[in-house]
């Protein structure tokens, strides 16, 4: 039977393939990380991973792989609500393309399409044209059941604290108002697209009464907006959407004001998506790494033709190009806006300006992030290639680690991972991106499992000097050998 025979024979078919699949790559099957414990005796965790969206769901599934079984994940959302999929992204489907994998780690059962066709049928994948954005969060809550990952909801990182040689994070249990202190030896961050910042708002729009305007993030309103002037301003995919869903909620008139004279259409992602870039980009030298993300994050990302076609079929939807706003300021229960090409009015307005890179805007890297380099504390880019936003992203190490401004400032950095939109001066599409996952995350993994191996070098020389299990026993002789099937398991 090949993969497709699971096609239109139901979740629970293919669910037998993937347990038949994972037990074939199962080897070597044995626990291997060395059980570390506190001074009263507690388990020392060996990941705690904040964050059970797709990267964190995909973090636990690679580790699981590579036998580190010792990690818990928290998420400070109710299950099902994990990032922006159910709340703020006001799509109908993905942006990426279809054939995009990644959570799957490569095994074809565990994919979006083994999935898809499961439960519809080959000929429905062949025919779909994206994948359902509703689909994709169904799709991530059956692969946390397949794995058997437990995410914890309903649980914030509040705090990051060392505690030589492993680090403490302060934990609230959003429903009890408790607290946990869990001490782990690497702890990392897969909390979102927005969350080594701030989603960002003009000042002059900021300044107004709140009953004028949301941030495309916000949760909207929308039934209220039914007969109302919207002004929406930015460029990207968010601001088209939540256009869009205005003019379905039956908004008298939806303007896109957006700064740039032409919209941008070419999608600089779409080159970037092959193995080269998204699997090596992070070892080029400074240099380069800077030349191309001070190019494509200077590009706003172009978004696919669906969305443009879900506000240009409203004839009382407008395009300003050449339209950034100068000033706004209210006008009884309108806000006038200036634009470089004159003025217009709205009653409500929507930001969709993305967001400000600032680690030191988080309170749960409250202590953490004063000590993180920079890409400014690391790198001077050349005459014509300068540019703050860039500089203020965090500067990490090989495998996703926060480094020191000050060598010897806080050596323990190191033990936290920053897998977030953060990543991206340093690794190119990386955290936050499904496109990337294929590649971001064992990587992202293989580096915690190299770090877990080497600090117990020690520990594992005495274990393999003590090994003294033999291949088989003569006749009568008395004892244990080693069995035919490999396996270490040391707890
Ligand atoms: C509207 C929108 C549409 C997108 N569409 C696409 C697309 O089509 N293709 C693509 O490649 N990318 C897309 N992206 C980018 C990216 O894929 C998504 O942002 C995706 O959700 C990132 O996954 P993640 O697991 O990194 O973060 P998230 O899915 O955001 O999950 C992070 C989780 O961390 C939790 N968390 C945050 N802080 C804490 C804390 N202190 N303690 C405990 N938990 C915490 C949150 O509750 C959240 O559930 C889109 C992004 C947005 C915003």
């Amino acid at each position: 039977m090949t993969i497709t025979d699971t096609a239109g024979l139901g979740l629970q078919v293919l669910e037998q393939r993937v347990a038949e699949d994972l037990a074939k790559v199962s080897y070597p099957a044995g626990r291997w990380v060395t059980p570390h414990h506190t001074p009263d005796g507690g388990r020392v965790l060996d990941v705690l991973i904040v964050g059970g969206g797709q990267g964190g769901t995909a973090l636990a599934h690679a580790l699981t792989r590579q036998r580190v079984v010792n990690f818990r994940v928290v998420d400070q959302s109710q299950a099902g609500l994990e990032g922006p999929w159910n709340t703020y992204a006001r799509m109908a489907t993905l942006r990426s393309p279809k054939a995009v994998t990644g959570p799957d780690l490569d095994i074809p059962s565990l994919t979006i399409q083994a999935w898809f066709e499961a439960q519809h049928s080959a000929s429905a994948w062949e025919s779909l044209n994206k994948i359902d954005k509703v689909d994709w969060v169904a799709y991530l809550l059956w692969l946390r059941r397949v794995l058997g990952l437990t995410i914890e909801n309903g649980k914030r990182l509040e705090r990051i604290e060392p505690a030589d040689p492993y680090l403490v994070a302060t934990v609230r249990d959003l429903a009890s108002d408790t607290v946990e202190r869990i001490t782990a030896r690497k702890i990392v961050l897969a909390t979102g697209i927005e969350s080594s910042g701030r989603w960002w708002t003009p000042p002059m729009v900021e300044a107004l009464d709140k009953r004028f305007w949301a941030h495309t993030c916000e949760d909207i309103d929308f039934t209220a907006l039914t007969g109302k002037r919207v002004a929406v301003l930015g460029a990207g995919a968010s601001a088209f959407d939540n256009a869009a869903t205005a003019l379905e909620a039956g908004a008298a008139s939806v303007a896109i004001c957006v700064r740039r004279p032409d919209l941008q259409r070419v999608q600089p992602f779409r080159w970037l998506s092959f193995p080269g870039f998204l699997g090596h980009f992070h070892s080029l030298d400074d240099a380069w790494r800077w030349r191309f993300m001070n190019y494509l994050l200077s590009l706003r990302e172009a978004f696919p033709r669906e969305t443009w076609q879900r506000v240009a079929r409203h004839a009382t939807f407008e395009l300003r190009t050449g339209a950034g706003w100068d000033a706004c300021a209210p006008m009884g229960d309108a806000v006038r806006i200036s634009t470089p090409g004159g003025e217009m009015e709205a009653d409500y307005l929507i930001v969709g300006t993305g967001f400000d890179m600032d680690l030191g805007l988080r309170p749960e890297l409250d202590g953490v992030s004063q000590y993180v380099a920079s890409w400014a504390d690391r790198y001077a880019p050349p005459p014509g290639e300068e540019n703050q936003r860039l500089g203020r992203y965090p500067y990490l190490g090989q495998h996703y680690e926060l480094l020191e401004r000050d060598p010897g400032s806080a050596p323990w950095l190191r033990h936290i991972r920053l897998f977030t939109f953060g990543a991206t001066m340093s690794f190119g599409p990386s955290g936050a991106s499904i496109n990337a996952m294929k590649f971001a995350v064992p990587h992202l993994a293989a580096g915690i499992v190299r770090d877990l191996f080497h600090e117990d070098i020690e520990d594992h020389w005495q274990n393999l000097t003590a090994f003294q299990l033999p291949e088989f026993l003569f006749d009568g002789e008395e004892g244990e050998a080693a069995p035919a099937i490999p396996v270490i398991d040391r707890g």
